[in-house]
């Protein structure tokens, strides 16, 4: 089922995520929902808090090239545990900020762990595009949009085309 991607500025977009205690049959029917979803937008990434839930899951898929295999990743409680001094640059984007684009500097590799969708730990080093979306989604279950690492004028500019998009949706 697909959920509506929630827009920049909205609260719920600002808030700190509760950790999953369990992974319940609707957890994973939610993480379901946010592929459907991600896939359908089409995007690469989407956190729980862009479909309204406050909940630490995020869903990532950064295999780009077309006609290659699925490799859709679920992760309930994801936690970066290292990040390589090396920095890296990429022209992010964001489901709740649509059609909006800025370069974001951030470490060029990251360790991560979470819990998977049977409940087990994993770990796994993660680099280029699957590096960068797994920060920009992590920062979604701390209320953290990719504006944020930009400069205010910009921020500020891009904030008030997203108030202007979201009055026109609203009058229909
Ligand atoms: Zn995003």
């Amino acid at each position: 089922m697909k959920m509506p991607i929630l827009i920049h500025p909205d609260p719920r977009l600002k808030k700190v995520c509760a950790p999953v205690d369990d992974v319940t049959d609707e957890m994973r029917k939610l993480a379901e929902d946010m592929l459907e979803t991600m896939y359908h937008a089409p995007g690469i990434g989407l956190a729980a808090p862009q479909v309204g839930i406050l909940s630490r899951l995020i869903v990532m898929d950064c295999v780009k090239e077309e006609g290659a295999e699925q490799e859709p990743l679920v992760m309930f409680n994801p936690e970066i545990v290292a990040r390589s001094d090396e920095q890296n640059v990429y022209e992010e984007g964001c489901l709740s900020i649509p059609d909006q684009f800025a370069e974001v500097t951030r470490p060029a590799e990251v360790e991560v762990r979470w819990i998977d969708m049977d409940g087990r730990e994993r770990r796994a080093g993660m680099d280029g595009l699957w590096a960068t979306c797994v920060q920009h989604e992590i920062d979604h279950l701390n209320g953290k949009l990719f504006i944020d690492h930009i400069g205010p004028m910009k921020r500020q500019l891009i904030t008030r085309r997203m108030q202007k998009l979201k009055r026109e949706q609203a009058r229909g």
